[in-house]
């Protein structure tokens, strides 16, 4: 039986080396949970240590205030599909590299174009930047309905941020609450 188009994706990336950051991980983070028309799709920077050991998007400390938000908010993470910019890890966690995103954007772009969710929620400067194409800072984007491919994008801050600043949870929550207004509808 033939592939679908995003197992075929998946399947392409699992075997990918088009970026340097082939060279370096242990697996490819492809995007997880919800794939046929998810609520919302999260995309995030970059698999940090535990997602290349594990070969699952955010499932680190970043990871979890993700899974205790949605938990608050009644879903589960198999009621949203949570991806990342690049899907192999940057070394030391580093921001990926331009070149890196531009490589990986293809599977990025497959994945939201495959699983059509109906918000998608930019988490962090890295994803915004890159879904919306632009270098605008995190704070520029927050606050505003964005499109991407059709689709409505609210940009909000990382969870590794959240966890460094948590006094700006109450942000993440004002812009999530927005997402579940529309959703709402
Ligand atoms: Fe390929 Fe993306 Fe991994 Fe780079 S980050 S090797 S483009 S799957």
């Amino acid at each position: 039986m033939a592939l679908s188009p995003l197992l075929q994706l998946r399947d392409e990336a699992l075997s990918c080396t088009s970026c340097r950051l082939h060279e370096t991980r242990t697996h490819v983070v492809f995007g997880v949970g919800l794939t046929d028309k998810p609520a919302i799709a999260f995309v995030g920077e970059a698999p940090g240590e535990n997602e290349d050991k594990q070969g699952e998007p955010f499932v680190g400390k970043a990871g979890q205030l993700l899974t205790q938000y949605l938990t608050k908010v009644g879903y589960t993470r198999e009621h949203v599909f949570i991806t990342n910019t690049v899907l192999c890890r940057p070394p030391r966690n580093r921001v990926p590299l331009l070149d890196e995103q531009r490589a990986c954007a293809r599977f990025l772009d497959g994945q939201l174009d495959e699983v059509m969710p109906r918000a998608i929620v930019a988490l962090g400067a890295t994803a915004a930047q890159a879904l919306l194409k632009t270098q605008d800072r995190i704070g520029a984007l927050r606050g505003s309905w964005w499109t991407w491919g059709g689709i409505p994008l609210r940009a909000t801050y990382h969870p590794s941020y959240l966890l460094r600043e948590p006094n700006k949870r109450v942000d993440f929550e004002a812009d999530m609450a927005a997402v579940l207004r529309l959703l709402a509808t």
